[in-house]
């Protein structure tokens, strides 16, 4: 099975917003797992950001001084080296090649493009070799980006023909109201059709850009694409080879594909 994960932000970053280096190698771990069980995995990795910004730990007042775009454009610059580094190091230990893919969302709006990326990454997992995503933050124009990650992991799900779609989140999946709220139910299907919109939180995490409501619509695109999404708690203890294992007692949402 050809499986797209998508790690988020909060996954891999501690409450300080430094890399949280324990959790990545964990998932490291489990990915190679599942491929050691014959599946093929593309990593859509976030956290350039946050890790640049952890990195150099810059003080508030040349934070303040720098615009959004400049601080997003430096940040991923580092962070994207330092993230790519770890993820090398870790895979290196189980013996596996990673390939780092940044992309844009104009690769996304032509054929050529979509074909070079269909193309690149399709090489990569012949030769064995893990595609590791990420949306190119140093380069990218504001108003030309994708929501997040979330989005960019469907594009990349349904491009390379994924057979599942998993989204790890710092949250077990979506609620019937606010997850904090104790009478609030966690949904564990979602069928085509299903409409769950007025279940969906609006506001975003704290250190990526996503938030439920975007990894809702990329949830049922995917899924009308016929390939079933799973949202899932990365910080979960060995959630990805769990979600394989024992899905009945595992939480996480699914949305079905038919
Ligand atoms: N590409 C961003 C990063 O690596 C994350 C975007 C998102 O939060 O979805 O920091």
């Amino acid at each position: 099975m050809l499986i797209a994960i998508k790690i988020g932000s909060n996954v891999l970053t501690r409450r300080d917003g430094t890399l949280d280096f324990t959790r990545m190698s964990a998932l490291v771990d489990q990915i190679a797992e599942l491929r050691q069980r014959g599946n093929e995995v593309i990593l859509i990795s976030s956290g350039a950001v946050a890790s640049g910004r952890s990195e150099m730990s810059m003080p508030a007042a040349e934070m303040d001084e720098m615009g959004s775009v400049e601080q997003r454009q430096v940040f991923s610059a580092v962070g994207q080296a330092k993230l790519i580094g770890r993820y090398v190091d870790l895979f290196r230990d189980h013996h596996i090649h990673v390939g780092q893919v940044l992309t844009t969302k104009d690769n996304f709006l032509a054929d050529e493009p979509l074909q070079n990326q269909h193309q690149c990454m399709a090489a990569m997992l012949a030769h064995g070799v893990l595609p590791i995503v990420n949306e190119n933050d140093t380069v990218c124009i504001t108003e030309l980006m994708f929501t997040d990650n979330d989005e960019l992991s469907g594009l990349i799900a349904r491009l390379m023909g994924c057979q599942m779609l998993i989204i790890l989140s710092n949250i077990d999946g979506i609620y019937t109201g606010d997850p904090a709220n104790p009478a609030s139910q966690l949904i564990t299907t979602i069928r085509p059709g299903d409409d769950l919109s007025r279940y969906i939180q609006s506001e975003r995490s704290a250190f990526g850009r996503g938030g439920m409501a975007s990894k809702y619509a990329t949830a049922t695109r995917v899924q009308a694409a016929g390939i079933p999404v799973v949202i899932a708690n990365g910080k979960r203890d060995d959630i990805l080879t769990s979600l394989i294992d024992a899905p009945a007692t595992t939480p996480h949402t699914e949305f079905v594909a038919e």
